[in-house]
């Protein structure tokens, strides 16, 4: 019987529960009984087998975990995304989650996420908060199937009609980011990220154009030096206030490039521009300077997309130091762990803003648009456009209009993965035959920089 009608007919739910008495997860079995009795005509699915989809389709290594139930056509999708150590998720899913679910129910999301959590004995990592996420938003996926609803519905439902969002703006010179401001402006995007080449040096998100430093590195290889960052970064701002107007929101990501004396400095000129936030003035090691630039401007401040743990994001929010938290959800662990932050976050005034760019799978994208329909805190989402190539492996991407995301309206995630297309683009070395991870940034005296 397929799974629609056998749900329909209340004689699978009777069935199911018959077998159940005799199933093999012990103490789950009798609470297991109980969920399916409550869910009227709906039996509980079991975890027949967990796999791995993975495709780089944008130059960016993707990971998607692939639940599959005991129920007839029923399964779901969950983003578990670590784009610089991606050949290791795998495994971490394959070897240490799946073992663990083989059998037990999926109608236990929280429950399966603590488990998960806790059988590393050490957690709140990269690898294995990506190998959780997709467990767990696959899991979200099936029961939204299960309900023959979207996943924002069994959050709550809406709390606006679509997600605002940015774009990523940026040129090697003041004219080209202007222009590519524009460009999206044009298309009706609200806010701009805008990022802008340093002559000679690896900036972040442009390359300089080709043009030469007169500075002489003692090593040869790409290198940065920050105060020169920190000066054309605020003159781009000035520019682009100047020509894009008062009403476009500006956003200016510092990729945790400058010093902390830097980062407090930058935050404070930046105020007369009109922020509408700066991004990671600094990184996870420094976050007790957030108090300086707090008692020195008010300009906005975002942080979190390269946080793993609790300790990282609760004393920011707690002590009101940031704006708008902007975690990487299958850097966190997925879903669950995101909306316990957005609801942290709500309590404390600070809005949510999750990085969305293209190291997101489209499944990724979907849950964090789910839980931004439905947060009253809900600031921006992150965008990064989804290539042909992308949206002919994932059927069901989001859609843009206007600078909104229009989440699916389909059950689960709404979104469906063509594995033999994902199959035509394999993960590939990359630069520097690095796997996907990045090379190193010097600056002029040889120092290795963050990134
Ligand atoms: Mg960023």
């Amino acid at each position: 019987m397929e799974r629609r009608n056998f749900l329909k007919s209340g004689v699978g739910a009777a069935a199911l529960g018959v077998a159940r008495l005799g199933s093999g997860v012990g103490a789950f079995t009798l609470a297991d009984e109980k969920v399916a009795r409550a869910a009227v005509g709906v039996p509980t699915p079991k975890i027949k087998d967990i796999s791995v989809i993975e495709c780089q389709p944008q130059g960016v290594r993707l990971t998607v975990v692939k639940i599959t139930t005991d129920q007839d056509g029923l399964y779901g999708y969950g983003c578990a995304t670590f784009t610089q150590r991606a050949d290791l998720v795998r495994p971490a899913v394959e070897k240490y989650l799946k073992p663990l679910l083989i059998g037990r129910t999926t109608d236990r999301i929280e429950d399966i996420w603590q488990l998960c959590y806790d059988s590393s004995y050490w957690k709140n990592g990269p690898v294995l908060n990506n190998a959780i996420s997709g467990v767990d938003q696959a899991l979200w996926d099936i029961k939204g199937r299960q309900a023959n609803m979207p996943v924002y519905q069994l959050l709550g439902g809406k709390c606006r009609e679509a997600v605002d969002t940015y774009g990523h703006a940026q040129g090697n010179d003041f004219p080209d980011v202007v222009a590519s401001a524009k460009q999206y402006m044009a298309q009706g995007f609200r806010v701009v990220r805008v990022q802008i080449g340093i002559p000679g040096m690896a900036g972040y998100s442009s390359s300089g154009g080709g043009a030469t430093s007169d500075l002489k590195p003692l090593e040869p290889g790409p290198f940065y030096e920050p105060a020169y960052d920190l000066r054309r970064s605020l003159k781009m701002l000035e520019i682009c206030r100047q020509e894009l107007g008062e009403e476009v929101g500006l956003i200016h990501d510092v990729h945790e490039r400058l010093t902390v004396n830097e980062a407090v400095q930058f935050c404070k000129a930046a105020e007369k521009f009109d922020m509408f936030f700066v991004e990671d003035p600094l990184s996870p090691e420094d976050l007790e300077y957030f108090k300086q630039i707090r008692a020195n401007c008010d300009t906005p401040i975002a942080m979190g997309e390269l946080f793993n743990s609790p300790h990282e994001w609760q004393p920011l929010i707690e002590q009101r130091l940031i704006d708008y938290i902007r975690c990487h959800l299958s850097q966190v662990g997925g879903l669950s762990p995101a909306r316990k932050i957005a609801i942290l976050a709500e309590q404390y005034g600070v809005k949510t803003a999750w990085h969305g760019p293209g190291d997101v799978s489209p499944v990724g994208h979907m849950a964090q648009i789910s839980l931004d329909i439905v947060s009253p805190n809900f600031g921006i989402q992150e965008y990064t456009p989804f290539n042909d190539r992308t949206q002919a492996i994932f059927k069901g991407c989001p859609v843009m209009k206007d600078g909104y995301f229009w989440v699916n309206e389909a059950p689960g995630w709404g979104i469906e993965i063509d594995e033999a297309e994902a199959a035509k683009a394999p993960f590939t070395p990359g630069q520097n035959n690095l796997n996907g991870g990045w090379g190193v940034i010097r600056r002029q005296d040889g120092t290795v920089i963050k990134q």
